[in-house]
């Protein structure tokens, strides 16, 4: 017999209205900037607001910034967010729980409500131009001297690394031959000398991610998170809260473009064919099993527990509505001139990076296969 877990009732109808009454006199809805740093400033201004009035990190202790809250008030505030038409949270909040579950008090207490509250601006520093998938074969060294450590390396594909203060950076501490147990994890301000950062345009035209060079980085004892030899662990701790982030806002978001789009088909002559009918029919069915997903998300975190393996059904699922929905827009809204067409071409780019960032989709696949089904590995 499994173990059922509880949970006690909480008034929600109350979290959820004053939420709501914040959001009357507090949220302008605005049109979305085309601009990529005007978006970024705007979201990140966003985020300061909400987290003044203590709308942010409610998981989170509040000794650090947090409302001491649980997954079910974020799932709420994520909804009724999204119903409002506010712009996105920043999502970096995954950041803080390795700081959290690793940190020091000094560490939590010195970075956590900065982060939280985007005071500071964290990026992740693991992916290198020859370790993504394969992340344990990184090349980035960190050598002991005394009080500290030297770090030399290339990050690469470091979302937000050109806004970003601090970087959660994976470097070797071990041998090559040692794989993931010889990787540790630092915390480093990326305006230490040796740091240089340069912005990588993505196919829409935005610069959302960095290449971040490190030369002879000198950083104190004290930017060492957890053990020697723990980065590894630290790492899936990171992705797990990035793959799982149980985002029902997200959901009704999709809801949105769909209704948006039959919206906007209904004022043409394609809203009587048949294959247009049956494609939106596809895409609201997808919405509509990804919010499932997502209860069941909330539900699983909501009995406690970090995210495991389980993150990747999350993650692939996202992605498969994502991708599918986009492409039906930009199928089904007419041809390449047509503004109709032009309004969904900057999020289908975008929507392509979805499969490959936070662990592409095949790796997502062989993680289910290997960890939750118990299939063999592949042998080389
Ligand atoms: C928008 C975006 C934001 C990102 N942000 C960050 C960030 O902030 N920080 C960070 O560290 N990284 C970030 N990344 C990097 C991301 O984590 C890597 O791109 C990803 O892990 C894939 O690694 P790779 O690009 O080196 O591709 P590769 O690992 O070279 O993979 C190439 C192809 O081979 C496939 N493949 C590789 N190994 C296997 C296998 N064992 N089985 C089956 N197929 C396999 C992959 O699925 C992929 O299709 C970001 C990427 C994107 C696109």
């Amino acid at each position: 017999v499994n173990e059922v877990t509880i949970i006690e009732p909480r008034d929600t109808d109350a979290f959820r209205s004053r939420i709501r009454t914040w959001l009357r006199t507090n949220l302008v809805v605005e049109p979305r900037p085309v601009d990529f740093r005007e978006r970024w400033e705007r979201t990140r201004a966003w985020q300061q607001k909400l987290s003044a009035a203590g709308w942010v990190a409610l998981s989170y202790p509040v000794e650090y910034g947090g409302q001491g809250l649980g997954v079910v008030e974020e799932a709420i505030l994520s909804e009724e967010l999204a119903r409002a038409g506010a712009p996105p949270m920043l999502p970096l909040g995954h950041l803080g729980r390795p700081l959290l579950t690793h940190g020091t008090d000094a560490q939590r207490q010195r970075y956590l409500r900065k982060l939280l509250s985007a005071e500071e601006i964290w990026c992740q520093g693991f992916s290198e131009p020859t370790a993504g998938s394969d992340l344990a074969s990184l090349r980035t060294r960190a050598t002991k001297v005394e009080g500290g450590y030297v770090i030399t390396g290339q990050k690469m594909w470091t979302s937000y690394g050109v806004f970003a203060d601090m970087a959660l950076v994976l470097a070797r501490t071990g041998e090559v031959e040692e794989r993931h147990r010889g990787i540790s994890a630092f915390l480093v301000p990326l305006t230490l000398p040796g740091i240089t950062v340069r912005p990588i345009v993505l196919a829409n035209g935005d610069e959302e991610f960095a290449e971040v060079f490190l030369d002879d980085v000198v950083v104190g004892d004290d930017s060492l998170l957890g053990e020697i030899g723990q980065g590894w662990e630290i790492a899936m701790t990171t992705i797990g809260y990035e793959r799982g982030a149980v985002d029902t806002g997200y959901q009704i978001v999709f809801a949105g473009f769909v209704n948006e789009l039959a919206r906007e088909l209904s004022a043409t002559s394609r809203v009587d064919d048949s294959y247009v009918l049956r494609e939106l029919g596809k895409a609201i069915t997808l919405v509509e099993v990804m919010g499932l997903q997502c209860l069941r998300a909330v539900g699983d975190r909501a009995s406690g527990g970090a995210p495991g393996p389980e993150a990747s059904i999350d993650k692939l699922l996202m992605t498969t509505v994502e991708q599918q929905l986009l492409a039906t827009a930009l199928e089904i809204s007419g041809s390449v001139t047509d503004p109709l067409t032009t309004k969904w071409f900057d999020r289908y780019l975008y929507g392509r990076a979805a499969s490959i960032y936070g662990g592409s989709s095949q790796i997502q696949k062989n993680i289910l296969a290997t960890r939750m089904l118990g299939l063999p590995r592949s042998r080389p």
